[in-house]
């Protein structure tokens, strides 16, 4: 089946009023920066509140993706464009359509759930959109009429205006005709670039990837600080990073990766703290370093993939600790998620694999047999006094040494601006 457009649609809520302007720009904007990757001749239409892709010599499968790493658009829709001429040419055109979609022979659709004929009857309805008002039939006659012609040409599909598996929607527009049913789903959430900037500590774990994807997904632009010990880490776990903060970087645009060497500050913790408060007063460190860093360069927030109770640092109460150094908000989006279900979404969005690699992270070195789970900020903050005059000096090392790196993604022979 030959589609010549896509119906992009978008979640209505929140962009009422003035947004929606910035909103459908910013979609719109997105939508431009995935299509530029892939081959094929696209024109974007924003017409009555809708936004059409017109697409030509195009891969069907790459589109989808390419749309599906778009935020804001809920879901994608295939469109078979004919012309205007005729009821009877109509008529055809949605039983052809039909038949290619629903029929015996009918191609699975890639990315699409369909009901198939052979299983007992699909159940629709049509459904007659008219805002070009001369077209000679009303909406509810075009409908009934349209029924009627799928009746005739597949025994298959049997009427149910009120709960149908499929509904066949007929856009008569200015000297063209849209039809489409398959909706494909979308990754949802708010367009980038409609909320700012956060800050995303992003180990080589499962979670942390995550979490920037969920955060950015409502629209918010992503930096990343990662913490490396070398020669306690090696370069490969650094690599494991820059890939994974890339594969973010598909939905997210651009990642600007600060890699920090905590190799000195790791040791002084290690040399003079208690420890079962190792884990708790690095963590403390990496939380100062990253705001510090967030707040030199626009972030305005910070991310973690922490959830509560999954390991000794992600009690309640040792989050309570790490957070306290913190002035800037601290988004933990996994906050209530099972691993399972962090896993199933990082499956999804595609870092999981990366994420498995076996190289250690920094964290999986200095960690002590008995790490306390019920910190106590006063016992902690005494401890990090121990630390003091030296410490000071080395994180200002450690921010001002740290190395940048430009996280876009590339897919083919293209490199994203
Ligand atoms: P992840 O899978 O994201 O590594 P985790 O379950 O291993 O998480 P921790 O190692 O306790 O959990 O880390 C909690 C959070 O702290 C991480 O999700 C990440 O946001 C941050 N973090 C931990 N280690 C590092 C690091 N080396 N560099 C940057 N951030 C880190
Ligand atoms: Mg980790």
């Amino acid at each position: 089946m030959e589609f010549q457009a896509f119906l992009i649609k978008y979640a209505e809520i929140g962009i009422k009023g003035k947004n929606r302007g910035v909103f459908e720009d910013a979609l719109l904007h997105q939508m431009r920066v995935h299509l530029k990757h892939i081959d094929g001749d696209f024109r974007i239409v924003k017409e009555q509140g809708r936004i059409y892709l017109q697409t030509a010599h195009y891969d069907f499968e790459e589109v989808v993706r390419a749309m599906q790493h778009v935020f804001g658009i809920t879901k994608i829709c295939p469109v078979v464009q004919v012309e205007d001429n005729g009821f009877e040419n109509l008529a055809k055109a949605v039983a052809d359509y039909v038949e290619a979609v629903y029929g015996p022979n009918a191609e699975p659709v890639p990315g699409m759930e369909l009901p198939r004929s052979g299983r007992g009857p699909i159940t629709f309805k049509v459904e007659t959109r008219r805002p070009v008002k001369t077209y000679p039939m009303n909406s509810m006659e075009i409908s009934a009429a349209l029924g009627e012609a799928i009746l005739d040409r597949a025994d298959y599909m049997k009427v149910d205006v009120h709960s149908p598996m499929v509904q066949i929607n007929v856009e008569i527009r200015q000297g063209f005709i849209n039809i489409y049913s398959a909706e494909i789903p979308g990754a949802g959430g708010m367009p980038l670039g409609t909320n700012g900037k956060a800050m995303l500590l992003l180990s080589g774990g499962i979670d942390s990837p995550v979490a920037g994807y969920m955060i950015s997904r409502r629209g918010v632009k992503l930096d990343a600080t990662y913490f490396h010990a070398p020669p306690y880490t090696s370069e490969r776990a650094k690599e494991k990073v820059v890939t994974l903060a890339k594969k973010v970087a598909e939905y997210s645009g651009p990642i600007e990766l600060h890699v920090v060497n905590f190799t000195d500050i790791q040791l002084a913790i290690y040399e003079k703290c208690p420890h079962d408060e190792l884990t708790i007063i690095m963590r403390r460190y990496m939380m100062r370093i990253a705001e510090r860093i967030a707040t030199e360069t626009g972030s305005i927030g910070l991310i973690t993939g922490e959830s509560i109770g999954q390991v000794a640092s992600q009690t309640m109460a040792s989050m309570a600790v790490t957070n306290a150094p913190c002035t800037l908000p601290v988004y933990r989006p996994l906050i209530g998620f099972d691993k399972e279900d962090i896993v199933t979404l990082s499956k999804k969005i595609g870092t999981f694999e990366t994420s498995i690699e076996p190289f250690e992270d920094c964290c999986t070195i200095f960690v002590a047999k008995h790490p306390v789970t019920k910190p106590n900020l006063h016992i902690i903050e005494a401890s990090e006094k121990k630390l003091l005059p030296e410490i000071d000096e080395m994180v200002e090392k450690a921010i001002r040494e740290a190395e940048t790196i430009w996280c876009g993604f590339s897919s083919g022979n293209h490199e994203e601006e």
